[in-house]
């Protein structure tokens, strides 16, 4: 049986006044109800409010990128065991906006991911494809190829200590989400490519989903069989909204 997770992606946005009020009311409604297991992600610079701001919680929290190497002589960059430092439990990896944007590329992502296991931090690693990619048919492929690249330099076993977003880019912040069954698909697939080299390791791997999440369409998504939680982007910084769909995955 697998456990649900939901995790907030709160991409650039907060600010410490925003994000203390938005952690009480999230622990004041955690606290009357039992919920599934839930981490935010902030921006790096708070990170370090999230020990005293999150103490005796049941919320964990991670970041949103990393570098993939230790740390040294690279300007602007974040290590790995500086994210442990800060008890970060969860680091997101390849999210569509760091492939597009930043120039994230299948093999770097794989080697953040690894970098992540190194100092005991579980990588969120972000798969999906995007709006031309799905209508031209090639959505499996692309999600392949994207776990391969992972499988190819760690080998299966890395995925034990792993949880693959599969986040379709056209849904991202477009208010657009794919439907229940469009996304159990999807999820299938990703558990079924898994178990084809280990399926035990593939029954136990949490596969979320994101794009354009909300209260409102989230029971739907996550009652579907392979989909094992969320990774919300707009709606985690709304107290209610995120705790509607933390209730809706238990
Ligand atoms: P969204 O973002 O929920 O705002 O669509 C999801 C994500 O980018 O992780």
């Amino acid at each position: 049986m697998r456990t649900s997770l939901v995790v907030g992606n709160w991409k650039m946005n907060g600010s410490r006044a925003a994000n203390r009020a938005l952690l009480e009311s999230m622990r004041k409604e955690m606290e009357a109800g039992v919920v599934a297991e839930v981490a935010v992600c902030p921006p790096f610079v708070y990170l370090a409010d999230m020990e005293s701001l999150l103490q005796g919680s049941v919320i964990n929290w991670g970041a949103q990128n990393l570098s993939h190497h230790e740390m040294g002589a690279y300007t602007g960059e974040i290590a790995p065991s500086m994210l442990a430092d800060l008890g970060c439990r969860f680091v997101i990896i390849g999210h569509s906006e760091r492939r597009t944007l930043y120039g994230e590329t299948d093999s770097l992502v794989a080697e953040k991911a690894i970098a992540a296991q190194k100092v005991d931090i579980i990588p969120i690693i972000c798969v999906g494809e995007t709006l031309q990619e799905r209508e031209q048919n090639i959505t499996e492929q692309v999600v392949e190829r994207q776990l391969n690249a992972v499988l190819q330099l760690a080998g299966v076993n890395a995925l034990k200590k792993a949880v693959i977003a599969y986040e379709p880019i056209w849904a991202i912040g477009t208010g657009r989400t794919a439907t229940p069954e469009q996304a159990q698909e999807v999820h299938a697939f990703i558990r079924g490519h898994v178990a084809v080299q280990n399926s035990g390791i593939a029954e136990e791997l949490l596969v979320l989903y994101g794009g354009s999440v909300k209260g409102s369409n989230a029971a739907q998504l996550l009652a579907m069989p392979d989909i094992d939680g969320g990774l919300i982007g707009g709606a985690s910084l709304n107290a209610k909204e995120f705790l509607t769909i933390c209730q809706a995955a238990v």
